[in-house]
């Protein structure tokens, strides 16, 4: 096989180059990271009335936000019965609804901003890997409908043909608010929104160290500059290092990889998608997979839990195309024309997480399940920042920082502190995983 390997989603649009500007001595709010999270919130903060200026230590969307398969998802990684378990009723149902309302929140925001990034409601398909797997979806949406008052719809195993072109499963539970967008075009868009703000940009900038300086704020050493700043937002999701060395050590970076094939033709790609839906199994070393708007079929999955280098990323190609041919054996002659990987941040709990942590805003945890998320939090910690500094909120419209049900969660560090931000127990979870998988 001759592949690619580098992301499809960047070859379908120009990253814009961020405007020359001095470099500042001075910000209101320093953001760290030029992804989705970052972008929302430099874009807030910006509209709010505050110097922003965002570094990334590569370029803009460099990280999971321009790699990701571009699924905005319902609901968060966990189900909703293990949240109920361990939150309550009432704070999974705020939960619930923020993921929800985070849909709602980049529909309208690329409505607003004129972002042209495929964005449609298409819906999500869960298909079930085995027929008990089939049960939990039935009392899900139950529990779904009765404690969230959201409906998803059961497919049974005879009516899948009309949702999926594969013969493998035993049923499946469509969700119509899911969406789908092209992510790169998506972070590429968002950018340019922070810009139009009043935002500023500086890409290949490396936060090299951040510290605080008493009441005044905080002290930011760049690769082009140092800079001072009242706040400083960290948006570093899996790529958070030791520079922000307390969150640092609650993300564990984990990898996941995506295949693309070549252009498929009309017929096949409806008998494999017949609806376009954004399409992901039941089990927890899964499979997550769709259309792209030109007809190629992306495949994704976890197939290396380390975050990318050269030689994992071409591992993956082959087991990926291994697993496309399982759930699709129709894709046995098609080519195969771009793999890349990407770096996931799992927090202990697999929650996301966004409030403040030793004087330092923060949003990450996102699990896979950030697209939607990461811009809507982005906003959150905006304005959060936004009523602090206004006192009662003051020029700020809609400012709800109250209403971020993740900053009221507990934010777990490793069991027993035995981690350093070096994840030694990867391949331990990685063959945990499967034999949960082969056992429930
Ligand atoms: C392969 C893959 C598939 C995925 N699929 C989906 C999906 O279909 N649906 C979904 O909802 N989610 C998905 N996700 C998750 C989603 O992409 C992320 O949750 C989301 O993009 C996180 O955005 P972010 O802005 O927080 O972080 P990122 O986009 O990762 O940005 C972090 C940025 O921080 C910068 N940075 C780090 N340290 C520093 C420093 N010291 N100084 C300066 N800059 C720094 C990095 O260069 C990087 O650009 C997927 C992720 C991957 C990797």
């Amino acid at each position: 096989m001759t592949i690619n390997e580098k992301t499809f989603w960047l070859e379908t649009v120009e990253i814009p180059t961020p405007a020359a500007r001095d470099f500042p001595q001075q910000v209101d709010v320093a953001v760290i990271g030029a992804g989705f999270t970052g972008l929302s919130a430099a874009r807030s903060l910006a509209r709010g009335g505050a110097s922003v200026a965002v570094f990334d230590a590569q370029t803009i969307g460099w990280g999971a936000s321009s790699r990701n398969g571009g699924m905005v998802l319902t609901g968060l990684k966990l189900p909703a019965s293990t949240l109920i378990a361990r939150y309550g009723k009432e704070a999974t149902a705020r939960m619930y609804a923020a993921s929800l309302e985070s849909i709602d929140f980049v529909e309208k925001l690329v409505r607003e901003e004129n972002i042209a990034c495929d964005f449609a409601r298409c819906g999500h398909l869960e298909v079930a890997c085995k027929a008990k797997h089939f049960d939990d979806f039935r009392r899900s949406a139950e529990a779904t409908a009765r404690d969230f008052g959201h409906r998803q719809r059961l497919i049974p195993p005879d009516r899948l043909q009309s949702e999926i072109g594969s013969a493998i499963y035993h049923g499946g539970l469509v969700d119509d608010s899911s969406a789908g967008v092209n992510p790169a075009r998506l972070v590429a868009g968002l950018a340019s929104a922070a810009e139009r703000a009043g935002a500023t940009i500086f890409e290949h900038s490396h936060v090299d160290e951040v510290q605080r300086e008493g009441a005044r704020g905080w002290k930011i050493a760049t690769q082009r500059g140092t800079l001072r700043a009242q706040n400083v937002v960290v948006a570093t999701s899996g790529y958070t290092s030791r520079v922000t060395p307390a969150l640092h050590m609650k993300i564990i970076p984990i990898g996941s990889y995506i295949i693309v094939t070549e252009v498929l033709p009309e017929k096949l790609a409806a008998e494999l998608s017949p609806r376009n839906r954004m399409i992901f199994d039941s089990k927890n070393y899964l499979y997550y997979y769709r259309l792209t708007p030109d007809r190629r079929m992306l495949f994704g999955g976890r197939a290396a839990f380390f975050p990318e280098t050269s030689s994992t990323i071409r591992r993956s190609a082959e087991i990926l195309r291994s697993g496309m041919l399982t759930v699709y054996p129709q894709l046995r002659d098609a080519k195969i024309e771009y793999v890349w990987g990407g770096t996931l941040d799992f927090a202990f709990d697999i929650m996301p997480h966004a409030g403040q942590l030793d004087g330092l805003h923060f949003s990450l945890g996102y699990a896979g399940h950030g697209v939607a998320m990461s811009t809507y939090l982005g906003d959150k910690i905006a304005h959060s920042i936004l009523q602090a500094r206004n006192g009662d909120g003051g020029r700020v419209k809609n400012s709800r920082p109250d209403e971020n049900p993740f900053a009221q969660i507990p934010f777990p560090s490793a069991p027993l502190n035995l981690y350093n931000g070096r994840p030694w127990f990867l391949p331990f979870a990685g063959a945990w995983y499967k034999l949960l998988d082969w056992l429930t």
